[in-house]
């Protein structure tokens, strides 16, 4: 049983669409053949289906989260990134940023602070960099900040959601660029990640006119127009996350199992000598769950030997909590489980 906030347990249908695609052939089939469009364009429109994506925002894809920060900090600043977070991947992402850039501020805060965003010092800034689900620490910003967010400045705002598209729902027309990758809550193998861009980001895009890099946005751009790409992708992937989305209900469906049983969880808490990492409920995520405790090691290990992965403890919070996914592939079943386990440490 794998628990781990990513990778994660994939979906077992993914076996079968494994085979699948091994057998339609399009493995081994050129990226710019009418096939290959075919599947992007589909996965273009299925992802905007299932997941309430505007019609009018583009969707490109690349490898990782890590590529997107990279793609990010060349093609979308100019003048300078302003990243708002409270723990590790947010204060990762600055630092990618700044090693690019030169030019990104930090804003931190307080894990069990809900964020005000409108007393942000943004001045010549032209993009918000935001955790929307911090991994490291389980907490969320939710739709209603964001929302807070775009109508008080005007600059870009984009989001890493890595470990929460697909799990939840998102109000993605409150920010112009989005990106996860596809090995938490998608529940598929790593090495997919999907960038997703308003127009704004689009014309912001083009503007900079970024072109010298690998997956420069304007090289991303031409390509995604004509559902091709400028380099042969990872064809087998996409095609799984074809096949999931294919088969996935309406986000809304999602949410509200991942709310539900995020829920238990905490209820299931209190009934243990175990405690959430983090006390105020506006800001908990539900997809990723720290649990703080004295005997952390010795948790993870009776755990190794049951064969149960759980997430280790992550950043400042390494040892003194481990972190469990909530993500749509877990069965109640295996969730029963784990809570048997952990009834008895
Ligand atoms: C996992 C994670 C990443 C890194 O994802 P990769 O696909 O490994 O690059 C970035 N940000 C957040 C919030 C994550 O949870």
């Amino acid at each position: 049983m794998n628990f781990y906030p990513g990778p994660s347990k994939l979906f077992p249908s993914v076996e079968k669409h494994l085979q699948e695609a091994y057998q339609s052939g399009i493995l081994s089939r050129n990226h710019r053949s009418p096939i290959f469009s075919a599947l992007l364009k589909s996965t273009v429109d299925l992802l905007k289906e299932k997941l309430k994506i505007p019609f009018d925002y583009t969707i490109v894809f690349t490898s990782s989260a890590t590529e997107c920060w990279e793609i990010i900090a060349q093609s979308f600043t100019q003048n300078g990134s302003y990243h708002i977070y409270n723990g590790a991947f947010g204060e990762k992402w600055k630092s990618y940023t700044d090693k690019i850039t030169n030019k990104a501020t930090s804003y931190e805060f307080d894990v069990e602070e809900s964020l005000i965003m409108n007393d942000l010092k943004l001045n010549h800034h032209d993009l918000i960099c935001i955790t929307q689900n911090e991994t490291s620490n389980g907490t969320q910003v939710s739709n209603t900040c964001l929302k807070t967010l775009r109508e008080s400045y005007s600059s870009l705002i984009a989001v890493d959601a890595t470990s929460s598209l697909g799990g939840v729902y998102l109000d993605i027309s409150q920010a112009d660029i989005w990106f996860a990758s596809v090995q938490k809550c998608f529940g598929l193998p790593s090495g997919l990640a999907i960038l997703v861009l308003s127009p704004q980001a689009i014309q912001q895009g083009k503007l900079i006119n970024d072109d010298q890099h690998y997956n420069s946005f304007i090289k991303l751009y031409t390509n995604a127009n004509k559902y091709q790409t400028s380099y042969t992708p990872n064809i087998l992937n996409l095609f799984l996350l074809n096949r999931r989305l294919n088969e996935m209900p309406i986000i809304h469906v999602y949410d509200q199992q991942t709310s539900k049983r995020i829920s238990q969880w905490y209820e299931f808490l209190e009934t243990t000598k175990l405690t959430p990492l983090i006390n105020n409920k506006e800001v908990r995520s539900k997809t990723v769950l720290p649990i703080k405790g004295n005997n952390i090691e010795d948790i993870l290990n009776l755990a190794d030997q049951k064969n149960i992965i759980l997430g280790k403890g992550y950043g400042k919070w390494k040892d003194s909590t481990f972190r469990i996914s909530n993500f749509p592939a877990l069965t109640i079943k295996e969730i029963n489980q784990l809570q048997t386990f952990l009834q008895q440490v």
